[in-house]
């Protein structure tokens, strides 16, 4: 039985997250999303968990209710998807990264020939990646597996000092911001 207690992480001032948003954002196609799917309330492990149909129907444009999967800490799929509505601006932030996504390799424009892997999964022979693009992690590694929340985290991180915001973030302050946004409580109104 787990023991430690839970410590509540800060949340972003008004001007963090215009930092995080706007100088990151604009530049770092992958992250800005990361992040904007935090800020929409998503944890770190329900970020990585996100497969690309759970984001959008054709692979091209996302959803505004989008579906969260219901996973546990050993990443499996244990049930129900929740819906989740995202903001205009998330929404945007998963297209440009779709569109990102999809002019990584040209199969997208090109007949892709593809290659069975050792576990029976059909692969572009180009990038690797699935062939069945819906069914892809929506985030995934320059290894081009699923992204790890250890990465996550650290990508947060990474980000975090780049912009000197304060070094108490982390990854969890987006959802803790967000749910301070719920209750009126946020943001730059920071409990002292
Ligand atoms: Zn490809």
């Amino acid at each position: 039985m787990k023991t430690k207690t839970f410590e509540r992480p800060p949340i972003l001032t008004t001007d963090e997250r215009e930092r995080l948003f706007v100088e990151a954002g604009s530049l770092y196609v992958a992250p800005h999303a990361h992040f904007m799917l935090g800020l929409s309330g998503l944890s770190a492990l329900e970020v990585v968990s996100l497969d690309v149909r759970h984001v959008s129907r054709n692979g091209v444009e996302a959803v505004p209710i989008i579906e969260v999967p219901n996973v546990d800490l050993r990443e499996v799929e244990v049930g129900p998807t929740r819906p989740e509505q995202i903001s205009e601006t998330t929404r945007r932030a998963l297209n440009r990264y779709i569109a990102w996504r999809r002019n990584r390799c040209l199969h997208f424009r090109f007949s892709m020939r593809t290659e069975v892997d050792a576990q029976g999964a059909v692969r572009c022979c180009n990038c690797g990646d699935l062939a069945d693009f819906l069914s892809s992690p929506l985030f995934d590694s320059r290894q081009g597996d699923r992204l790890s929340v250890h990465r996550l985290r650290h990508e947060f991180e990474e980000f975090r000092d780049m912009l000197e915001l304060n070094p108490a973030l982390r990854f969890d302050s987006l959802r803790e911001t967000f749910i301070a946004d719920l209750i009126g409580r946020g943001p730059g109104k920071r409990a002292a």
